[in-house]
This record gives structure tokens, C-alpha cells and sequence, in this order.
């Protein structure tokens, strides 16, 4: 066999939980192990070992990641009271994927694994759309309470120098709802860069909607903010890299991405990605099907799948019996990794690598080689439903064959 691929910089390897880390070993051994002499940092944020660190270890990872500039992550177990009892845990540790995103202030962007034989419902949908989601404040940082009944709601500001601000917000005459949320400058200028450079590493163009024909100020904030920073920081480097900013109403853009080929990234606030995320992601095929980047605006990334550890599926594998989880979204979250490694430090071998692998794994389902989730939806004529294991399998031999 040839020899094996070097790294120069360690990756970080941030290890799951559940089915996700059955399959994290699995993809390792079959597919990367024997062809590539892996050097990378490893983290356990398995529970347990979050549990036995006081979550320190997941505040590490993501402090390794902002030193080498890349990672990898396996789905893991965000706690619950159930967990805390299934696992004896100390208390409820908060979500990792929080916690990571806190520390390297990222912007998460979601894209779907295309394959030939897996029409995504929009029939002229063929390359990916990626949702680039703000993943802070708007309704998910709000307050909100029931109003009782006549009276006014006013919306008021005291700056720290003691001046007001004041507004009415309506006056009630009866009962009803309010809501006060907010946004911070700050926060959409690590959004907006996070998106441009996405854009250009991609090489894609990037479309933004807000509301601003409604809401005059405080979309309009995010549509004058991005706008500046274009104008001001990627207007050239766009034109030099032959790719569009491009900024419309929501509404308008929901028509345009149905009519699209794809091969777009659609940068949406907090409330509109997190509901069209979902929403394409069905209308490709599959959620096992999508895979997951966190840019943050000084460019370090870290690759996961989109979906979670898979419960049901380990509680089957821990009986002992037959598995067919779908590992691509953990496969192209190393592919992804590697690549982008292999960029950074110039080892073309392993962006090579990278490319064959992914290619290897989409061959195998457009030859009608399927895990049971899959099975479904494919259209191929003739289907070989297989396990887990199998599946990685059959993948490393069309990565043979690939390799010479
Ligand atoms: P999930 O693990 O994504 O699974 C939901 C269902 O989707 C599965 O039961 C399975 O359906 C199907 N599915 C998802 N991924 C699949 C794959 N690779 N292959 C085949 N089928 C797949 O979500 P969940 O059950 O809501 O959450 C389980 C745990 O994951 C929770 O503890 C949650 O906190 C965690 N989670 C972690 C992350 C993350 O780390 N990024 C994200 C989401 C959830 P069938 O059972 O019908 O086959
Ligand atoms: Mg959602």
C-alpha cells in the first residue's frame, strides 16, 4: 500500500456520544486510519467525561479549536432531567454545542449532501442551499409576558448616563401580549463576517433577507450593517472572486431560492434559520443527510452532522442487534476537516483525500447501496439495504478503487 498521508497541525477531535460515537470509530478505523497518519488533539465529550470534568473539557475543545483553527465534532447528548438520571449526573450540563459556540462566537451554516438518486422535492433543486443561521438574540433571548388588561405598554431605555428613551408600544383595552427582544451591533458584525468569508471560501454567492420594509429599524439595522461591511471590507474581494452580494425583502427571496438551482447561501436571522433550516433540509430528503459548519468571524471552523447521537438506534446496538444508522453527515464532517486542514497547511494530498472520500460515499448510495433510512426515499432501481458497518465498508472499497 502507499504511504500513508501526513499532517503538519493537529485537528481537534472532540468525540460523542451514543450511536454517533460508535460511528465516530467506525469511519476512523475503515476509512481514515489506514490512509492517513492522523495527528489530531483529542477531546472526550462523551457525558460521562463531562460529567467526571465539570464540563471543562468542553470549554477546552472549543479553546483548542481557536488555537489550531480546526475541528471535528461528534453529536453528543445535551442534558436533560431524563439524562441526569440515566447517566447519575452531577447536574444539568448546558448544551455543548452552546458552550462551543459562545467561546469562538460562531455562525452555524447547514448544507445538504446531494446524491443522484435522492430527488430533493423542489425539482429544480440541484446543487446545495446552504442556511447560514445568527444564532444569537431576537425571540430566542426575549422577554415575554401576558398583559392583563387595559392599560399602556411603553418601551423604555435608561442609559447607563441616566437619560431615557421612551416609546408607547400600544394601548391596551383589554387583555393581550407583549414581547421586548433584542439585538447587539456587535453580535451582527460577527454574523455578517462570518458570512462574507464563508462566501468566499465557498466560493458561492450569498444572499440576506430581512423584514425592513416592516421593521425600519431593527432589521434595518442588520440590512445597514452588512451592507457597510461589504462596501467598505468585501466588495472587492467578491468581484475578484466572481461571486454576489445580494440583499432582498424575505419575502421576495422565498420565491427566488424555490426557483433557484441551488448553490446559494442564504444568511437568515435567528427565527427565519432556524425554521428554514428544517425547512430545507426536508425538502432535500433527509437530516442524516445534512451536514453542519460553525465559522466563527475569525475564521476557525468546526465540521459536525446536523443531527443528533441517535438514541434509539444505540439502545438496539447496546442489545446487540443489527444497526443501519446513516453515517454520511459524520463522514463529511471529517472530509470536511481534512480538507480544510489540508488547505491551511498546504498538504494537497489531503484535501485530494478528502475529495475522493466524499465521492467514494455518495457513489456508493447512488449504486443503490442504502442504510435503512435511505431505503425509502432513494429511487435507484435495484437497493442493497445494509448495516452500519457494512455501509462504511462498501464505501472504503469504491475509496480503493478511487486511490488506484
Ligand atoms: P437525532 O439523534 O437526530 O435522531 C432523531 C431521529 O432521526 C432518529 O431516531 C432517527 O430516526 C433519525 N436519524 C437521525 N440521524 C440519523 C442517522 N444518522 N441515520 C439514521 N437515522 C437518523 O435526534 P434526537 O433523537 O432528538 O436526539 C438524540 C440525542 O442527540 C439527544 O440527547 C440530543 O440532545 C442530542 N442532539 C445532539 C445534537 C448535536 O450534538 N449536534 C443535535 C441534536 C440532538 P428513527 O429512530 O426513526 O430511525
Ligand atoms: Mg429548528
Amino acid at each position: 500500500m502507499a504511504e500513508k498521508i501526513r499532517m503538519i497541525t493537529p485537528l481537534v477531535e472532540i468525540d460523542g456520544d451514543e450511536m454517533t460515537r460508535i460511528i465516530w470509530k467506525m469511519v476512523k478505523d475503515i476509512l481514515l486510519s489506514p490512509y492517513i497518519e492522523l495527528r489530531t488533539e483529542y477531546y472526550d465529550l462523551g457525558i460521562e467525561n463531562r460529567d467526571r470534568t465539570n464540563d471543562k473539557v468542553t470549554e477546552d475543545s472549543a479553546y483548542a479549536i481557536r488555537k489550531y483553527g480546526v475541528g471535528v465534532k461528534c453529536a453528543t447528548i445535551t442534558a436533560n432531567a431524563d439524562r441526569v438520571k440515566e447517566y447519575n449526573l452531577k447536574q444539568m450540563w448546558k448544551s455543548p454545542n452552546a458552550t462551543i459556540r459562545a467561546i469562538l462566537d460562531g455562525t452555524v451554516f447547514r448544507s445538504p449532501i446531494i446524491v443522484d438518486n435522492i430527488k430533493p422535492f423542489v425539482k429544480v433543486w440541484k446543487k446545495p442551499i446552504t442556511i447560514a443561521r445568527h444564532a444569537y438574540g431576537d425571540i430566542y433571548k426575549s422577554v415575554e409576558y401576558r398583559v392583563p388588561g387595559n392599560g399602556t405598554a411603553e418601551l423604555v431605555f435608561t442609559g447607563s448616563d441616566g437619560d431615557v428613551m421612551r416609546t408607547t408600544i400600544h394601548g391596551f383595552e383589554g387583555p393581550g401580549i407583549i414581547m421586548g427582544m433584542h439585538n447587539t451591533d456587535k453580535s451582527i458584525i460577527s454574523f455578517a463576517r462570518a458570512c462574507f468569508n464563508y462566501a468566499l471560501d465557498q466560493k458561492q454567492d450569498l444572499w440576506f433577507s430581512t423584514k425592513d420594509t416592516i421593521s425600519k429599524t431593527y432589521d434595518h439595522r442588520f440590512k445597514d450593517i452588512f451592507q457597510e461591511l461589504y462596501a467598505n471590507e468585501y466588495k472587492v474581494k467578491f468581484e475578484a472572486a466572481n461571486i454576489e452580494y445580494f440583499y432582498t425583502l424575505i419575502d421576495d427571496i422565498v420565491a427566488r431560492i424555490v426557483r433557484s438551482e441551488g448553490g446559494i447561501i442564504w444568511a437568515c436571522k435567528n427565527y427565519d434559520g432556524d425554521v428554514l433550516s428544517d425547512m430545507v433540509a426536508s425538502a432535500f430528503g433527509s437530516l442524516a443527510m445534512m451536514t453542519s459548519v460553525l465559522v466563527s468571524p475569525d475564521g476557525c471552523y468546526e465540521y459536525e452532522a446536523a443531527h443528533g447521537t441517535v438514541q434509539r438506534h444505540y439502545y438496539k446496538y447496546l442489545k446487540g442487534e443489527v444497526t443501519s444508522t446513516n453515517s454520511m453527515a459524520t463522514l463529511f464532517a471529517w472530509t470536511g476537516a481534512l480538507r480544510k486542514r489540508g488547505e491551511l497547511d498546504g498538504i494537497t494530498a489531503l484535501i485530494h483525500f478528502a475529495d475522493n472520500l466524499e465521492q467514494a460515499a455518495v457513489e456508493t448510495i447512488e449504486e443503490g447501496v442504502l442504510t435503512a433510512d435511505l431505503a425509502g426515499i432513494s429511487e435507484v432501481s435495484k437497493k442493497k439495504v445494509v448495516t452500519t458497518e457494512e455501509f462504511l465498508l462498501e464505501v472504503n472499497e469504491r475509496l480503493k478503487k478511487r486511490l488506484g
